[in-house]
């Protein structure tokens, strides 16, 4: 599950949420800003391997490279 933590440039305030779509836009649910700051997601910490090899991140909501590449989450 591509889920995303995100911190808010606005009011400080991070939450986790599900990104389906890479180009969906994410909005603080405190203050309803845009303004944000992707973190790197829970699922992939602590997995000490590198991405994949065209650089998308594992798990990502639209691998660069192809659902076969990036099918270490299925
Ligand atoms: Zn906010």
């Amino acid at each position: 599950m591509p889920i995303y933590e995100f911190h808010c440039d606005s009011c400080a305030h991070e939450f986790e949420t599900l990104v389906m779509r890479a180009s969906e836009t994410v909005r603080c649910p405190a203050c309803d800003s845009e303004d944000l700051s992707r973190l790197i997601s829970a699922h992939a910490v602590g997995s000490g391997a590198p991405d994949t090899a065209c650089g998308a991140a594992p798990c990502s909501p639209a691998p660069m490279c192809g659902a076969d590449a990036c099918g270490a989450c299925e």
